[in-house]
């Protein structure tokens, strides 16, 4: 009898025998499941609407590719995401440059390639993007980021006039930056953007959001200025724990589109575009970290530490804010294995805690841990702390597995050293 963890219906134990470990798996059915919820959510409320995946959470050739053939836009942060998309044909006019602070080289990129959108973040970027742009005998089309003054994490939200971030423009300083924009002949502002938070379960605080931009085009309205395009940016949040609840989007996008509709009859407004941007939505359930458990170390009546072959190099995110994840022993998944409870390690020289306290079946050495839900932010955010090379990246889609970022070597991790004139 099978008695593996299965993901996505692939043997985690035979991927980590086929391709090593530490190995992130990515499922691609999983990708286009939690996509298609959104797009059927949109559609069964019969809005116009976007999806713009946001690239920062996982991107290289072949996510390109779903997400190209899923239909669905892109949002870039960098000249390095932008290039990516690039190189794997991504259509050009379903990509948006984000970035609090965009360089004069990632301007010329976007124009180069003819992008779909830049969200512009200040006056500052606004002139700078006019001017480029005039240049280059082009008109970029432009969403304005706002700072709606809402902050969400998780359950909770705060909604205050002034809030302290680096981005976006504040609500009170918007309309005179629409004014100071009528003179700028390069840029054409179709939309607002704002984003206010990551893993929101609620969908209160987008609702409280929605309504106040809303009001804003509304006020832009009156001021001459005709919009098209809301984007209420990501956020959604995904079950961390097994047992969590998930932000439940098809609910989401029925409240929203019914508060949308609402208030636009009630301030006479046009019913604009929405666009939402889920980065750890579409792919944060669809990976899983595969390693070999190592050392075993019990440290009597405190804790027992069971070290894996990874660690921060390759998910730093519970070292960097504290992010919690579940974890399966791959190969002991009976009910009537022994548990206790251990503290995951990983293996860089910090004290490097991946999960703190979990119960798990008795391990030893050599046992293969799945940790859950690691496909956003994981990959995107490694490093070579250590010298560590990166994992490579399996996909999965049906039964087939194949590897899109190749394992680093130790020679990629020397490639870019060069020896100064005087030691050679
Ligand atoms: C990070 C980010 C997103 C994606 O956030 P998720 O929480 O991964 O959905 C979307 N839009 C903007 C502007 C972002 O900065």
């Amino acid at each position: 009898m099978m008695t593996n963890y299965l993901f996505s219906n692939h043997d985690t134990v035979a991927l980590a025998e086929k391709y090593g470990t530490p190995l992130y798996v990515i499922s691609e059915d999983i990708i286009r499941e939690n996509l298609t919820k959104i797009i059927n959510a949109f559609t069964k409320q019969n809005a116009t609407y976007d999806i713009n995946y946001a690239g920062k959470a996982f991107l290289n050739l072949a996510m390109c590719n779903i997400i190209k053939d899923m239909g669905v836009s892109l949002d870039v942060v960098s000249g390095g995401e932008l290039y990516t998309a690039y190189m794997a044909s991504f259509p050009m006019e379903r990509v948006c440059l984000h970035g609090s602070n965009k360089t004069v080289e990632e301007i010329k990129m976007a124009i180069e390639y003819n992008i779909g959108k830049v969200i512009v973040d200040s006056k500052y970027e606004l002139e700078l993007l006019n001017a480029i742009c005039e240049e280059h005998n082009h008109v970029m089309r432009v969403s304005i980021r706002v700072s709606p003054g809402v902050e969400a994490h998780t359950h909770e939200f705060i909604q205050t006039g002034k809030i302290d971030s680096k981005f976006g423009i504040p609500l009170k300083q918007v309309r005179d930056l629409f004014d100071f924009s009528k003179d700028l002949k390069n840029i054409n502002i179709i939309g607002l953007h704002c984003h206010i938070g990551s893993q929101i379960i609620d969908e209160e605080p987008f609702l409280v959001t929605a309504e106040v931009m809303l009001n804003l085009m509304k006020e832009l309205k009156e001021d001459g200025f005709s919009l098209t395009e809301l984007n209420l940016g990501g956020g959604f949040g995904i079950p961390q724990m097994r047992h969590d609840a998930s932000f439940n989007v098809d609910q989401y996008i029925e409240k929203l589109m019914s508060t949308v509709r609402r208030i636009c009859s009630e301030i006479q407004l046009e019913v604009p575009k929405i666009v939402v941007e889920p980065g750890r939505y579409t792919v944060g359930t669809a990976g899983i970290t595969l390693y070999k458990i190592g050392t075993v170390k019990e440290i009597p009546e405190i804790r027992k530490y069971v070290s894996v072959d990874g660690g921060m190099t390759d998910n730093p995110r519970p070292a960097l804010y504290g992010a919690v994840y579940d974890a399966i022993v791959a190969n002991k998944t009976l009910v009537s294995e022994e548990q206790e409870i251990v503290t995951i390690s990983g293996r860089c020289c910090e004290s490097d805690t991946l999960i703190k306290d979990i119960q798990l079946p008795k391990v030893e050495p050599g046992d293969i841990l799945a940790v859950l839900n690691t496909g956003a932010y994981n990959y995107a955010m490694s490093s070579n702390y250590n010298k560590i090379p990166r994992p490579a990246v399996v996909l999965l889609r049906g039964d087939e597995d194949e590897i899109i970022v190749r394992r680093e070597t130790y020679e990629d991790i020397v490639a870019k050293d060069m020896l100064p004139s005087w030691q050679k």
